[in-house]
Formats: structure tokens, sequence, C-alpha cells
């Protein structure tokens, strides 16, 4: 359906909700139409239905099932370019855009912009907007053509959700670290004021870098357990993409932006983003997302020892500020602390002779501990006694007092900033005192993720890790984002700004490299993101998971599939309501007390709950460790107050309920076509069936689980 009809119209056709919106568009809303801005272009179906006006604002984004409207009459797009020593310059718009469409789709066109100061620029911008079939996906594409001399396209803000119209209760749900929710999502943005680096009278901004620390998968979602609102970016370049979110006033912006760093004569085709009004809870935003990543995605199949593992100690044989802490002879003492909590694997850092972050890529053996014999030994008697070993390498950090760098090799792979100086990093770890806290002790270049030459050392530590005897090797970092480099005698485009598929196939070598050595062996790395993960067995994540926005149910029920650790219980505090979350989450334990320079013993309450969790870790394996993470999905519970969540193995499926927040708490589950088959827990539970419910009462910390069966 598609029509060009006046404004009045729309108002008797649509809700009163679209009327209420446009009233509220202020003086800063881009309308330079006159007269022609009253008409409107509509396509819809029988779910979704998309308007713009004239002047090329997005004026309807309705969910036709609830009516709402989350368009707020905005423009949909701004570009920043760069010329001579001026970055961060806007282009815009020199008039209304040339509008056609069709019954599907909406094409906008922009044969020219201006910059700020009127000048003419010639940029060429085309949008379209399509809608196939009865799909509530809206789909999106922008072309950009620089054919403006002296000028860098640097950035293209596209699709943006101006002065976004959301509901009351609507949640913002990012995939930072995994998952963060944010129900007052505009307290998050104002806490973000860059109090003096940017801009921030235009507004507040925040946002996060996809594939990196940052975001996880490309995507975000608006959502309350009815309906919601999904911006996917389904970009299968995996270039650099920030989810950003720019707050003046109460007005809220949401979108995306990509980096193109188009030259002169270049043209950008971005691919397709996915704005959806979609109904139901989050899940279905997150299976919208999967099912656009299938087209990619090919889930690892991980050795057996890894599916089963609760976890690992991490610890720091050497630290960063040169104290041993741990000499090799005590590695198989370590490991049966572990073991005494149920934490079946040792990840070890900082075993080499320089310590913990020193003198990479040079890993040698320390032989005033008794060199490589007696590391292969105390690791070999650990196997034996139920331990796998896991040792560490860094995959990217190169040391600036270090031979390699010293012999001019480094400078030949390092990555360059953009303006092509070499990327830095210093990590401030220290001992009681205060100087090398305050003042560092390395400074470290990065490598960049093309580089073949520093890929041949990746292989060679993968060597040296298994001549050892280990089970698995660990590179540090992998996962980030890397700032884009610009040494044009690396080949790659500059600036670099996609550099994750590189370094994804490069970790498919390493992996490879692995399993050819040993087919037991196992590889993994650190920082989370969708990319890296299908090549690697585990993920060390960077926490967060335990804070009050924690929300790493995003990741793992997006992604099942994909062994991931907690992070952060350094201490012996707050042990049972975080390990119960990892429980129910299906993580795995990255223990490190006291950043990585103690072992569980230390902590008597985390080691004693650990320990119960893992027995019964151990116990259900086929659920908690090695089942598919359901979240909510086939349940529902009457008591927002209990957390539950299930797992699925074949026909069974296993409910486990918990709450941290009350004396206690009672709740109803039910479990559409399941029977009850079975209980366990921990701590002071009740849990039986009652008709077709399960009935819990929890004390606080207490765990319930329940076997159903599929009927
Ligand atoms: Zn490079």
């Amino acid at each position: 359906m598609t029509r060009e009809i006046c404004i009045i119209a729309i108002v008797f056709c649509s809700t009163s909700l679209l009327f209420a919106t446009r009233l509220s568009a202020d003086e800063e809303t881009q309308n330079t139409s006159g007269e022609n801005s009253f008409f409107e272009h509509v396509i819809g179906n029988k779910v979704v239905q998309v308007s713009m006006n004239a002047a090329g604002e997005l004026t309807e984004l309705t969910n036709l099932r609830s009516g709402w409207n989350y368009a707020g009459q905005r423009r949909i797009w701004r570009i920043f370019y760069t010329q001579n020593e001026v970055s961060d310059n806007e282009a815009l718009a020199v008039s209304d855009p040339k509008i056609t469409a069709d019954e599907k789709s909406i094409k906008l066109r922009y044969d020219t912009l201006k910059s700020l100061q009127g000048e003419t620029l010639n940029i060429c911008v085309e949008i379209q907007v399509l809608l196939e079939g009865e799909s509530d996906d809206v789909q999106w594409v922008i072309v950009v053509e620089n054919n403006q001399s002296g000028i860098t396209i640097t950035e293209v803000q596209f699709p943006l959700v101006g002065n976004i119209q959301l509901q009351p209760g609507q949640s913002l749900i990012l995939s930072r670290l995994g998952g963060k929710r944010y129900f007052n999502y505009k307290a998050l943005v104002r806490s973000k004021h860059s109090k003096y680096r940017m801009p921030d009278q235009k507004g507040i901004r925040y946002g996060v870098m996809y594939p990196g620390q940052s975001a996880t998968t490309n995507c975000f979602v608006f959502a309350a357990n009815d309906e919601g609102l999904y911006f996917g970016s389904h970009d299968p370049s995996f270039q650099g993409t920030f989810h950003s979110f720019l707050l003046k006033g109460e007005e809220l912006q949401a979108g995306f932006v990509k980096y193109p760093f188009l030259n002169s004569g270049e043209k950008f085709t971005s691919a397709e983003f996915v704005l959806s009004s979609y109904s139901g809870t989050w899940h279905v935003a997150s299976k919208k997302y999967r099912n656009w990543a299938n087209s990619w995605f090919i889930p690892p199949e991980q050795p057996d020892w890894v599916k089963k593992m609760t976890g690992w100690q991490r610890i720091i044989l050497r630290h960063q500020y040169g104290e041993l802490l741990h000499p090799h002879s005590t590695i198989t003492e370590l490991a049966a602390i572990g073991r005494e909590a149920g934490v079946d694997s040792l990840l070890i850092f900082g075993w080499w002779k320089a310590g913990m972050d020193a003198e990479y890529p040079r890993y040698a053996f320390d032989e005033s501990q008794g060199g490589r014999e007696l590391l292969a030994e105390q690791i070999k008697l650990a196997r034996e006694q139920g331990t796998t070993v896991q040792l560490y390498f860094n995959g990217r950090l190169i040391d600036k007092d270090s031979e390699y760098y010293r012999s001019g090799e480094a400078s030949k792979v390092s990555i360059k900033d953009l303006d092509g100086n070499e990327w830095n990093e210093s990590y401030h770890f220290g001992g009681d005192g205060t100087t090398t806290w305050m003042f560092g002790r390395k400074t470290f270049v990065v490598a960049c993720s093309t580089s073949q030459s520093w890929q041949k050392k990746r292989l060679e530590w993968v060597d040296k890790a298994l001549s050892v005897g280990v089970d698995a090797v660990f590179f540090d970092q992998m996962g980030q984002f890397e700032t884009p480099c610009t040494d044009i005698r690396h080949g790659h485009p500059v600036p670099l700004t996609n550099a994750a598929p590189i370094q994804a196939s490069f970790i498919r070598e390493v992996r490879e490299r692995v399993r050819a050595k040993n087919p037991e062996a196992a590889f993994g790395t650190e920082v989370l993101n969708d990319v890296m993960t299908m090549q690697c067995d585990y993920i060390h994540t960077l926490g967060g998971m335990y804070d009050s926005s924690g929300f790493i149910e995003w990741f793992r029920y997006t992604y099942p599939e994909i062994i991931i650790s907690d992070r952060a219980i350094y201490d012996d505090t707050d042990i049972e309501r975080r390990v119960n979350i990892l429980l129910s989450r299906g993580l795995r334990s990255d223990v490190d007390i006291w950043r990585c320079r103690g072992t569980i013993a230390d902590t008597p309450n985390y080691e004693a709950y650990l320990g119960k969790v893992n027995k019964l870790r151990k116990k259900y394996s086929e659920f908690l460790l090695e089942g598919r993470y359901c979240d909510t999905e086939p349940i529902q519970v009457d008591n927002p107050g209990v957390d539950a969540r299930a797992f699925q193995s074949g026909n069974l499926l296993m409910v486990v309920s918990t709450q941290s927040e009350q004396n206690s708490a009672e709740a109803a589950i039910q479990v559409s076509g399941y029977q009850f088959v079975s209980k366990d827990g921990l701590g002071d539970y009740q849990c039986e069936q009652k008709g077709n419910t399960l009935q819990v009462t929890l004390k606080k910390n207490a765990v319930a689980l329940a076997i159903f069966e599929k009927q």
C-alpha cells in the first residue's frame, strides 16, 4: 500500500498518538520543505506501517498490532567529514530529498549536501526503506557517494530514530559485555556527560562499539514483555559499528554509526539495517538477530572436557610488578585447591621468566624455578590428579622493553593511529606500594590484526604450549576491538575499520593448529563478541553480569552454544547471590581471587558454596553445563521476585529457580507441554508439583532444581 496523502487524512486513519507526536516536534526539526512537508509517503502491511514526510523525516514506525508509533519526526541520517585539518564537520541537506515510492519501498535521494557554512558539497545520498511480505522487519540501506574533492567522509549515522517515542516500561537492552539492561536508559546516557571533552550542550552521547569489548552482537533493543523495537545492523563485513544514543533534554535519538572514511571519488553502500517494531518478549528480537547470524555463524564443536568444565582458577605466577607469587613447584598444589571446590581447570598466567605483561612476545621458560622440565612435570602431575591446565599468551601486545621491539620488527607490524603514531597501551597492576600503580611498568604497542609475521609467532606459541603437555592454549585479548590501523605498509585499507574478519580467520588457523597437534586440546581467548566466538572453544569474558544492569541472558540465549565464563568474584563477599547467577545462566567460573594473586582457599565462603554448586553442576551436567540455555522462554513464573531459568537436554527440561532479595519468596511456575519428573536443590527450599504448576518456596539464596519431561 503506497500513497501520498495529506497529514489530515493520516490523523484520521491512524492513531491519536501519531498526532500527539507531531505536535511535540520542536523548532529543531530539520524541516526545510514548506508546504510539501504535509505529504506523507507510507508503506505498510498488516503488522507495521512506516511513513516519511516530504522533508525525509520519519513520521511513523508503528506496530499495527498495538497501534504504538515509535517515530518522532526527525531526520534519519547525519554525515560527517574531515576537511584540511578540521574533523567532525557535518554535511547537511540543501533541500528536501527527491522521494519515490512504490508498494514496498520508499526511496530518498539528495543530489548534493551543504556545509555548515552553506557551501555546496558534491555528496550524493540515497536511502531505501523496504518492507517485504508480512514481516515487521523494516529494512534500511544508505548509499553515500563522495564527489567532493578535498574531503573525507568519516562517518555515516544511519538509521537514526530521533525523538524516539518509547512506551513506559520499555528497557534498553545493550549487548555490552554480553548483555546490559537499563530500565532508566535516559539516566544512563545522562550519566555519560563528558564534563569537558564533547559538545554536551548539543546532546549527551553514549554508545558501544561492535565488535569488541563493548558490543558483543550488532544490535540493541528497547523491550517490554509485550512488545519492543529492535535495531539490527545485519552487516557481514563486521566493520566497526557504533550503537549510538544521543540525549538532549528529554529527547533521545538512537541509531547506528559506520565509519567508511570515503575519499573523493569513493562510494559507500551500507549493508542492511533492520528496525522492527516486534510483538512479544525480547527473545523475539534475539531470534531476529540469530536468524540473520545463522547466515555466517557456525557453532564451534568443543572438546568434551571443555563442555563439562565447571570453570578454572586463574592464577598469576609472577605478577605484573615482578613479584613471584606462586613458584612452578606449587602448580599441583594450586590445582588440588581448585578441585576441593569442584573447579576442574587451572589457567596459568605469568609463567614465563619476565612475568605477567613483560617481554612480549618472548615467553622464556624460567630457569631459576626449574625451567621447562619442572613446568611440564607439574602440569603432568596436575592433569593426572584430575585438573586440566591452560597456558596463557597475549595475542596482541608487544612490550616496548623487549628485544623484538628494539630490533625494529615491532614497528613493522604495530597498529598506527589516525595520526600515524604507534598505538600504545599500559596496564598499571601494582604491589603493596604505589609506584607501579601510579607510574606503570611496561608500555605496549599492539600487533595489527592483518600481520602474517605476528600470526607466525602465535602458531609458534601453540607448539610451545602443547610441548609442555597442556590441555588448552589461551591467547588473551583477541576479541578486542582494535583502533583503526593506518599503516600503509600493511597492505590493508587505511584506516582499517573491519579488522574483525581477518582476526577471526587467524584465530581459526590457531585453533586448527591446536587441534592438529592434539585433537583433544582446546583454544580460548578473552573478550566476548560473536564474530570471534565461533572460532574458539571458550571465552573469558570481561564480567559485568553481576552488576544491577547485568543481563548476560542476552548473549547466552542468542548464542547458547558458546561457552563463556563469569568474572569479577575477586573476594569473599556477596557469594551466594553471584554464584547462583553463575549457576542459573550456565556460565563457567573464572575464579580469580584477589585479581589472580590468591587461590579459592583464601576465600572460605566462596570455596564452600562454589563446592556445593559444582557438585550440582556435575550431577546435572547435561542441563547446567551441556544443555541448551532457554532463559525464561519455556516457563511462566507468577512472581518476578523469583529468578527462574530453563535448560534443555533432549526431551528433558530443567528449571533452576533462586532468589536473593527477600527472606522468603514463593512462585508458581508453569512449564507448558512438560511433566514434572524430579527435584533437587541447595539451601532452604521447597519444590513440589501442584496440579499443572510447580510450587516453589525459596528462602534467601536457596536454589531449587526441577526436571521435566516433554509430554
Ligand atoms: Zn595495520
